[in-house]
């Protein structure tokens, strides 16, 4: 799957982007600061390589605060306003993708549902998805090949 190119953008159509490999994982956030910010119940998100996403069309940022209280960057098209990525931590290299945004987001389901404990009561998740209080441990929990790949650009990015 490592030369498919996989396609994305806004409601409008003005931002487009490619992922030049897939998302190293995939989760869904139910904390509050993500359901104000979508409108939505939960956002789901997928964290890539900072250097496999590449975007054409014009897009703007804002500064907002993460859980953590870092700061944290997002990004979105500057005529329809589709948030389409954020940067929590650029020391980390990675970009969160709003997966939704994917055209074939179907292909990447939540691995990890966070943030449980802030999840609407009238949601009801399937009993085989896995579920966080809050957050969890990455190299715990991320499959082995996406802990590999990220090192590695870690390494060679550092
Ligand atoms: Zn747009
Ligand atoms: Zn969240």
């Amino acid at each position: 799957m490592g030369d498919e190119k996989l396609k994305g953008g806004c409601i409008c159509g003005q931002v487009r982007y490619q992922l030049k490999e897939k998302p190293l994982f995939t989760q869904a956030c139910h904390c509050k600061d993500c359901k104000v910010l979508t409108g939505s119940s939960y956002v789901v998100n997928s964290s890539v390589l900072e250097n496999t996403l590449t975007v054409e069309g014009e897009v703007s940022s804002t500064e907002l605060k993460a859980g953590s209280g870092a700061p944290c960057k997002t990004y979105f098209c500057v005529k329809c306003g589709t948030y389409v990525y954020a940067d929590y931590d650029s020391a980390v290299k990675r970009f969160t993708l709003r997966t939704k945004t994917l055209d074939n987001s179907h292909k990447f389901p939540p691995q990890v549902h966070i943030f449980i404990k802030n999840k609407d009561p009238w949601l009801n998740l399937s009993k085989d998805v896995i579920c966080f209080e809050e957050m969890y441990d990455p190299k715990k929990v991320w499959p082995e090949d996406s802990l590999k790949r990220y090192s590695e650009y870690l390494k060679d990015n550092s």
